[in-house]
């Protein structure tokens, strides 16, 4: 039937799937707390090039890529969960001790949901965006929902503001660090200081903008993500000094840590190899792949920043986000932005740390 489908004719296709979720702190599992429902249906893969992108789960990095869309769901679980989710929560009706609630999302690239019956809630409103935290552990949980509305009010001023009502941050049983999906981000309850929260806050808020706003092919070029998170954190305390965090001292730490690695790696393989470009299967360890991911790209972006200036870099990232808004960037677009809003040269800086 699919071989009679025409250019831009349209067809309905309905999955019917179940599944068993398993007793694991990530993505997609369970742990003491929550109940994660990431990644935990089938997406359509993204079209590009005459080509379906058809790469398998990866365990480095986020393995994913997916176009925004548009999202209706319904979710029926047990009265004594709360639920975090993607999107704006319609309305819920509880009947014969079961809750359902009614979702709608719009322009994501990615649903994601979590449940607890442990959840306490803090929401506060900035703009036009309803900042909610969802906590069990933390012992600062008001300090942890004000770098949350911060972060927000920092990145809607210097890249435009966050389209979306919602926005959930939430403590969760997960392996460590946080995960970034629309409108929802997870962070770990092992996080163990309240900088630490901090510092995953405002990374995984980031990503609301790159991730979330413009996406990227996470699988081949993980870097233009995960740099531009790292970089927009050492931004975010940059421009708020109060938290007591120098920009410069970030650099030098990522410095230091890279010099690590590449020292390291020189000694026990006689040869390194750093490009960026790769997928994350061709990534040999997880350290090869934290490091020519998170910490070059975020030296990649400081390099452009010394080199180009605070406001230019600032003002090339914010073209994007406004041209690109909901869609995907390639690495080649994303260069060619560069060259064309902060000249010649910035391409060739990025493409010496990516090659
Ligand atoms: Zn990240």
């Amino acid at each position: 039937m699919l071989n009679n489908l025409k250019p831009n004719e349209k067809i309905k296709i309905i999955i019917d799937f179940s599944l068993i979720i398993p007793n694991v702190k990530h993505r997609f599992g369970y742990g003491e707390n929550t109940v994660n429902f990431g990644n935990f249906y089938p997406i359509a893969c993204v079209y590009e090039n005459s080509e379906f992108k058809t790469d398998l789960y990866s365990s480095n990095g986020d393995p994913f890529y997916s176009e925004c869309s548009q999202y209706n769901v319904e979710i029926t679980y047990d009265e004594s969960f709360i639920l975090a989710s993607t999107g704006e929560q319609l309305n819920t009706s509880i009947e014969n001790s079961r809750k359902t609630t009614f979702i709608k999302a719009r322009n994501v690239r990615d649903f994601c949901f979590i449940l607890s019956s442990k959840f306490k809630v803090l929401e506060q409103k900035t703009g036009n965006t309803v900042v909610k935290y969802y906590y069990y552990k933390d012992q600062n949980p008001e300090d942890s929902l004000n770098i949350a509305i911060k972060s927000i009010e920092t990145f809607n001023s210097t890249f435009g503001t966050y389209p979306y009502s919602q926005y959930s941050v939430v403590e969760s049983d997960f392996v460590y660090g946080g995960m970034e999906y629309p409108n929802l981000v997870l962070i770990s309850d092992d996080l163990q200081t309240q900088s630490d929260y901090e510092y995953v806050i405002i990374h995984e808020t980031a990503h609301q903008w790159w991730y979330g706003l413009v996406g990227n092919n996470e699988y081949e070029n993980a870097w233009i993500d995960e740099g531009l998170a790292e970089f927009l954190t050492a931004l975010f305390y940059d421009k708020n000094s109060e938290y007591g965090v120098n920009y410069k001292n970030i650099i030098k730490g990522a410095e230091a840590n890279y010099q690590i690695f590449l020292d390291v790696y020189n000694h026990i393989f006689g040869k390194i190899d750093t490009s960026m470009n790769r997928r994350l299967d061709e990534f040999n360890t997880e350290p090869e792949y934290v490091n020519c991911t998170y910490v070059k790209g975020l030296l990649l972006f400081n390099e452009l920043r010394e080199n180009l200036g605070e406001k230019i870099v600032e003002r090339v990232l914010r073209k994007i986000i406004d041209k690109k808004k909901y869609k995907n960037i390639s690495y080649d677009e994303f260069i060619s932005y560069f060259e064309k809003y902060a000249g010649e040269k910035s391409g060739d800086i990025i493409r010496s740390y990516v090659n």
